[in-house]
């Protein structure tokens, strides 16, 4: 008996329960108790069978990673399974909740495995940037067969026992009790005495993969075909195919040793650093004790355009109906039409059926009335991004909308205090920023006006979650966290082909580091169109940056991939352009009149003029309180910008790299091209003086917070 872990009797079954809040985490004491009530049953003549099972919510969740990278301390989970699976009698293993991770290695070495309905099982290491290293990638193929556990561990995403059932991940789904389930199945094993069913022992599920191994060579190259530049998801493939093609014990081994290497490696740390930052993003460290947030059972969208439309998708999703408020019914037929295409894209795609697309379209209702929106619990306006447009929709969103309701903008640079003023309760008034596509895109950066109240700003987050998006809490300025670094990096990448540079050259040094498009490429997708409006807009100036190259080719009608041209040429219904000399003697031309020299740029200047700029940006961001932590900006960056997971976001990256390398060499770059704007920031000259790190900094604020 433990604190953890405690054992009781029903006839002849010994019941072995872990509690261990809030999750039954697999930490030393746990693994000590179980390892131990084990030990003692074994030697009990009167108990026949095993139950192991565990209380609250759900049963394990897997490993203590707070114990990662520690030295670790007996028994090891692979010694408490290996423990679990040797023993001479059965056990069973009663799961409900989500069993993940080790908390599902735990269940694969018991000889049986019934779940409550809902249970969800799965391996989601290859999240954290490593693999199962107890067992999973040798005995779940073994279970169930080495693709359809290939298909788990490679994606991390858990499987509904329902499914799980149907290829013998589990045996049973409990109907009543789950204790008094497993208790009873425990019994029954028990009575025939025959020696307990190991999952280590059985290879007839392996049998065709032994004999061919093509379909799995196959389905291992779809499953890694997205995975650029990651490591993790290269070695679940190995150490699957080890399941076939070793003994149990030396596949155990290879995965422990792979465990190992990975949990080690810069892109674990990397990947446990952003699992660990998502989960920090949303707490709001001002936020008063038990704010509560407002219920938000309708939802109304202002503008059914790009934006609007895949916000009204998000929470059709989750069951929440939504009114769509248009200027005309010819553009509400417009937008319900590019709903409907994108639901039946993902028909198409097998990921839903006619009948899920029917019901979401049910819960969104059109309308040309803004007094439509009288009854929703949530606005979001996603209208022209246009001030005096949103300044009128907000006052008159002030006079209809019920008292209650949560008014939100989402504006993508606008001031959401001068939108929030247009109200007699700025209160109730914030930013949601979208993504596009919204309906795909998890970041949403909740913009937190001067006063904003701690249950609006709470709403949003709850619901935000609801609707399966990362929420980031971030400040009011300029083009908040993202968009803001997104600009010191754009007034760089026009530089770099004045002076030399050749948009390819850039793109490719970029996608090197890890980005899944470089800067070029992606203005082409987006429209060089949306840029070139701004800056006659506001002034070239006023974006604080000249985008002479973007702007003549905009002035050529080039707005990129949909008129077929742009930085590059897109030939009929291609992605990806090819390179254009007419575009090449451009660039030459204007950086003649402009009496630049061009020279020669290397991959590495590259990279550095474009990644660091964003980091000093990262840093004054930081000091002025716009983001509550690096980690909140490392969060943006990788879930809205494709920065590379596992380079851990912008600003783990620059204490990898370390902060006085960074400093340097912006000091460099400023020095020797004469642009001020690439001066280092305060806090980044601070911390590299002070040889400390954004992390160090990071918690210091949150300790004194
Ligand atoms: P869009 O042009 O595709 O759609 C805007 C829609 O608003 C149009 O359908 C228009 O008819 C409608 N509209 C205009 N005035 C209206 C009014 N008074 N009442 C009701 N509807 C009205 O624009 P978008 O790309 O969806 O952008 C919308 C907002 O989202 C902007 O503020 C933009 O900055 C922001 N945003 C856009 C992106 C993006 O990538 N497109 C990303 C993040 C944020």
């Amino acid at each position: 008996m433990s604190d953890v872990v405690s054992v009781t009797r029903d006839g002849d079954v010994a019941v072995v329960t872990i509690d261990n809040p809030p999750v039954n985490a697999l930490s030393h004491a746990v693994r000590k108790g179980v390892f131990d009530a084990m030990a003692a049953l074994r030697e009990d003549s009167e108990v026949k069978a095993i139950v192991l099972a565990c209380a609250g919510r759900t049963f394990s969740a897997g490993a203590d990673i707070t114990e990662f990278g520690k030295p670790p301390q007996p028994p090891a989970l692979i010694e408490m399974i290996n423990a679990i699976e040797a023993m001479p009698k059965p056990v069973v293993a009663a799961l409900h909740g989500t069993v993940l991770g080790g908390g599902f290695e735990v269940a694969l070495g018991c000889h049986h495995r019934i779940a409550a309905p809902g249970t969800r099982v799965g391996l989601p290491e290859v999240k954290l940037g490593i693999l199962p290293g107890a067992g999973g990638t040798q005995r779940l193929p073994r279970l169930i067969g080495a693709i359809e556990a290939l298909k788990i561990i490679v994606s991390g995403d858990p499987v509904p026992a329902e499914e799980a059932l149907k290829f013998g991940a589990i045996d049973e789904i409990a109907t009543g009790d789950l204790t008094q389930a497993a208790v009873a199945l425990a019994k029954k094993v028990g009575a025939e005495g025959k020696e307990p069913a190991r999952v280590s022992d059985r290879d007839d599920k392996l049998a065709d993969v032994k004999a061919d191994p093509t379909a799995f060579n196959e389905a291992a190259g779809k499953l890694t075909a997205r995975a650029r530049g990651l490591e993790a998801p290269h070695a679940c493939v190995e150490a699957v195919k080890w399941s076939f093609e070793l003994p149990i014990e030396e596949g155990l081994k290879r995965e422990r040793e792979a465990f190992m290497k990975l949990v080690a490696g810069d892109q674990s740390k990397a990947q446990r650093h952003l699992f660990f930052a998502e989960r920090q993003a949303a707490k709001v460290l001002d936020m008063p004790k038990g704010t509560k947030p407002r219920a938000v059972d309708k939802v109304a969208v202002i503008g059914a355009g790009t934006m609007g439309g895949g916000i009204s998708m998000n929470f059709a999703n989750a069951g929440i109906p939504v009114t769509i408020v248009e200027t005309s019914q010819e553009a509400l037929d417009r937008g319900f039409g590019t709903i409907e295409k994108n639901y039946n894209i993902s028909v198409s795609r097998g990921r839903m059926t006619e009948a899920d697309v029917r019901q979401r379209m049910s819960l969104l209702t059109g309308s040309t009335d803004m007094n439509d929106v009288a009854d929703a619990d949530l606005i979001i306006e996603a209208v022209f991004e246009e001030m005096d447009i949103k300044k009128q929709i907000f006052s008159k969103l002030d006079e209809i909308a019920k008292p209650t309701a949560v008014l939100a903008t989402n504006t993508s640079y606008l001031d959401v205090n001068a939108i929030a003023n247009m109200t007699k309760r700025p209160s109730s008034v914030l930013g949601t920023h979208f993504f596009s596509p919204a309906n795909v895109m998890k970041l949403l950066e909740i913009v937190r006006g001067a006063e904003t109240a701690p249950d609006v700003l709470a709403t949003v987050i709850d619901v935000g979650r609801k609707i399966k998006k990362v929420p980031v809490v971030v400040g009011v300025c300029f083009g908040f966290v993202g968009n803001r670094m997104l600009r010191a990096r754009s007034l760089e990448t026009e530089r770099l082909l004045l002076e030399g540079a050749t948009p390819q050259q850039v793109d490719k040094a970029i996608t090197g580091f890890g980005f899944p498009m470089g800067p070029f490429a992606m203005g082409d997708l987006a429209g060089l169109d949306i840029g070139w409006r701004i800056r006659k807009q506001m002034g070239a100036t006023a974006d604080g940056g000249r985008a002479d190259i973007a702007d003549a080719l905009c002035e050529m009608g080039r707005f990129g991939q949909k008129t077929g041209r742009g930085f590059y040429i897109y030939e009929k219904g291609a992605r990806a352009g090819i390179p254009d000399p007419e575009v090449e003697a451009l660039i030459v031309e204007t950086a003649a009149k402009q009496g630049i020299e061009r020279r020669e740029i290397g991959d590495e200047e590259i990279v550095e003029r474009l990644i660091y700029p964003m980091i000093s940006e990262g840093a004054k961001i930081l000091e002025e309180g716009v983001a509550q932590r690096p980690g909140d900006i490392d969060v943006v960056w990788v879930n809205g910008y494709g920065f590379p997971v596992w380079r851990g976001g912008p600003m783990f990256y620059a204490d990898q790299v370390g902060l006085k390398h960074v400093r340097n060499r912006l000091a460099h770059y400023a020095e020797v091209s004469g642009n001020a704007a690439l001066k280092p920031a305060p806090l980044l000259d601070r911390l590299a003086d002070e040889g400390s790190t954004f992390a160090a900094y990071g918690r210091e604020k949150e300790r004194t917070a």
